[in-house]
């Protein structure tokens, strides 16, 4: 109900939709329009054609001339209409059925209008099925079929009012005819047509709302699995990655790293500089992770955990050397430390599951091998 209340906010009085909204309908039914055109064009034709044959016994003094205007005007003009709705754009596309709307409603009514038959004026009976066709089969949008509506109804009073000759008995309840047919067919059309556009502006809300939740929920998702302080993965996102390797990869090595020292680097440079490194640390090492196509996380305080499909034989060492290195050559001051070294280093301990597929021990194996790693001095890595 509430949805329909701000769809209701969002079409105008000639039942316009929001130009993007227009768009996204077109995306979305513009290929069933195009098919429901052709089938309603064909039936028209058809169905004009055959109505038509009542010129030739209404019509009888301009009967050549009827003739040669529906074979060579209506019918090439009704098949150029048919190609053409899928080729033109869509704004186009309706511009262009007014214009064979009108053509289809005036002509009969300039036949009417020349003809010196005595019941050239019974053929005006056929234009509410004009009006019928256009604003109700093709369903002209609202906006052209008020203006088909009307300037067809204009000229029809207006050859009703002033053809020579029309029995005067025929002129008010043609008047009728004329003005009713309008009043239905516009009212239908309308009615068509605010369905369409209410119901189509209420699930394209429904979608966006939709989507906008999606949204959410994946940002959700995001934050319940990044560290809010480094914004690289958290534990929970680790020990997620892990079950899914351990599970997937044939060669799973599991490194944890340790930064050196940092309790005298916050000691010395206060807890907001051990933020900022432990953040440009965090950076690095994701960087590293990325480069090796593996997965950095923060296991918590001053530890990381770091995965890499590779076999802890052959890549373990490297690796592990390598990201050593890589944080030492950060070149990140550290005035507070006992070993002389004067930059930032970090220790790291790695196992890999090729034997066994156990999340826990793997990381007990590489937490071991990390204590060795600080046991012989730190800065280095071992194997566990
Ligand atoms: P080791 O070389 O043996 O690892 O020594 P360490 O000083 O790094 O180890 P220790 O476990 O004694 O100290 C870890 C320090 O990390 C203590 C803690 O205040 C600091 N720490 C842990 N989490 C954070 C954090 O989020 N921000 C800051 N600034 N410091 C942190
Ligand atoms: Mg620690
Ligand atoms: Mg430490």
């Amino acid at each position: 109900m509430r949805a329909d209340l701000g769809a209701r906010g969002r079409v105008d009085w000639l039942l316009r939709m929001p130009p993007e909204v227009e768009r996204a309908h077109e995306r979305d039914f513009g290929p069933a329009r195009i098919r429901h055109l052709r089938h309603a064009i064909i039936v028209g034709l058809i169905v004009y054609n055959i109505y038509n044959l009542t010129s030739l016994h209404l019509m009888g003094d301009i009967q050549p001339f009827t003739v040669a205007m529906r074979l060579f005007l209506l019918t090439p003009g009704s098949i150029l209409i048919f190609l053409l709705v899928s080729r033109l754009p869509a704004a186009w596309r309706e511009v262009l059925l007014l214009q064979g709307m009108f053509t289809a409603s005036l002509l009969p009514l300039y036949l009417v209008y020349i003809s010196q038959s005595p019941y050239a004026s019974y053929t005006l009976g056929e234009l509410p099925l004009v009006l019928l066709f256009g604003n109700m089969l093709l369903v002209l949008r609202f906006r052209w079929a008020l203006i088909f509506t009307t300037v067809t109804c204009l000229t029809a009073l207006w050859v009703i009012h002033i053809k020579p000759g029309l029995d005067e008995n025929l002129i008010f309840p043609l008047t009728v005819q004329v003005i009713t047919g309008l009043f239905f067919t516009l009212y239908g059309n309308w009615h068509f047509e605010r369905q369409r556009c209410l119901t189509y502006l209420a699930q394209y809300d429904a979608e966006n709302r939709a989507d906008r939740a999606e949204r959410i929920g994946d940002a959700l998702r995001d934050l319940t699995r990044t560290d809010t302080l480094t914004g690289i993965a958290n534990r929970r996102h680790l020990e997620e990655t892990l079950d899914g390797w351990l599970k997937s990869r044939p060669s799973v090595l599991l490194m944890m790293v340790d930064v050196d020292h940092f309790k005298a680097y916050n000691d010395r440079l206060g807890h907001l500089a051990g933020d900022d490194c432990l953040r440009r640390i965090a950076a690095a090492l994701s960087a590293f992770a990325a480069r090796h196509e593996g997965f950095a996380a923060r296991y918590g305080g001053e530890e990381f955990t770091l995965l890499f499909a590779v076999d802890s034989e052959t890549g373990g060492a490297f690796l592990a050397d390598r990201l050593v290195r890589t944080i030492r050559d950060c070149a990140i001051p550290h005035p507070g430390r006992p070993d002389g070294l004067v930059h930032v280093t970090v220790s790291a301990g790695y196992a890999g599951a090729d034997r066994d597929r156990d999340a826990l021990t793997l990381v007990t194996r590489a937490d071991l091998a990390l204590y060795e790693a600080k046991s012989a001095g730190r800065n280095r890595s071992k194997a566990g």
